[in-house]
């Protein structure tokens, strides 16, 4: 029985600037029943502030606790640690981190940081972490889409420091268990009552499963025909968020 629904954002309500087929009435109609919305994602091109004008500019209507981004959960953890990142991140949300100490860092931050990946600055990163600072991923995607390509996300730059320090890196935001926790903990409901709907067969369904979550696998934005045998486990794959969202109504 489904009480709490968690939507990835990319790929499943829009694709870059292009909003989805149904996504919206989807939506609409899934916060007219019982079930509490979530929206979830690793995105980390943006701040949280134009999350929510993004999604606010396509029609949808989001409060904002229900927004949950892995840039978030990144603060949070090097806040809780007292730490002082080294930011490879990309330009738009390097003001996240402005409230941090950054002179003489003891710990590295990785996110997406597209044109930001110079071997100048992926070399800072592992001589840090070689040093013994803690690395800390925001995702460990494969690759997303946007615009009509795929793109290389995160993940590999993070195996990269991984592999260069002998390491390994802390995950926050999508795929990792405690993420999908804390987005429950904010719901009334358990982990076997909720749906995560994501297009990504690693970050949002396997890492669902995981954490104990039943998810479903949508046919739109990064999902390549096959995506479904990557993985075990059960979870269901439809078409659409509007499929998904028929889903959970019927189970609820
Ligand atoms: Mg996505």
């Amino acid at each position: 029985m489904a009480k709490a629904l968690l939507l990835d954002l990319s790929g499943v309500l829009y694709d870059g600037d292009v909003l989805l087929p149904g996504a919206l009435e989807a939506v609409r109609r899934v916060q007219g029943s019982d079930l509490e919305v979530r929206f979830i994602t690793n995105t980390s091109q943006k701040t949280r502030v134009d999350l929510l004008a993004h999604l606010r500019g396509f029609g949808f209507s989001v409060e904002e606790p229900q927004l949950f981004t892995a840039v978030d959960a990144a603060r949070q953890w090097l806040q809780q640690r007292d730490l002082r990142p080294f930011c490879l991140v990309h330009e738009n949300i390097r003001g996240e981190f402005d409230d941090f100490e950054q002179d003489d860092p003891n710990a590295v931050l990785i996110a997406d940081a597209a044109d930001g990946f110079s071997y100048a600055n992926l070399n800072r990163a592992f001589q840090l972490c070689l040093e013994g600072a803690p690395l800390l991923g925001v995702g460990y995607n494969r690759y997303f889409k946007s615009g009509g390509e795929v793109l290389m996300d995160v993940g590999a730059f993070i195996v990269a420091v991984e592999f260069a320090a002998g390491i390994k890196a802390t995950i926050v935001g999508k795929p990792s268990p405690e993420f999908f926790h804390q987005v429950l903990a904010s719901t009334s409901a358990s982990a076997e009552h909720a749906l995560m709907v994501g297009d990504d067969v690693f970050g949002d369904v396997e890492g669902a499963l995981n954490a104990g979550l039943p998810a479903c696998l949508v046919r739109t934005g990064k999902y390549r025909p096959g995506d479904e045998a990557r993985i075990d486990g059960d979870f269901a794959l439809v078409d659409s968020v509007a499929e998904a969202v028929e889903l959970a109504l019927a189970a609820a």
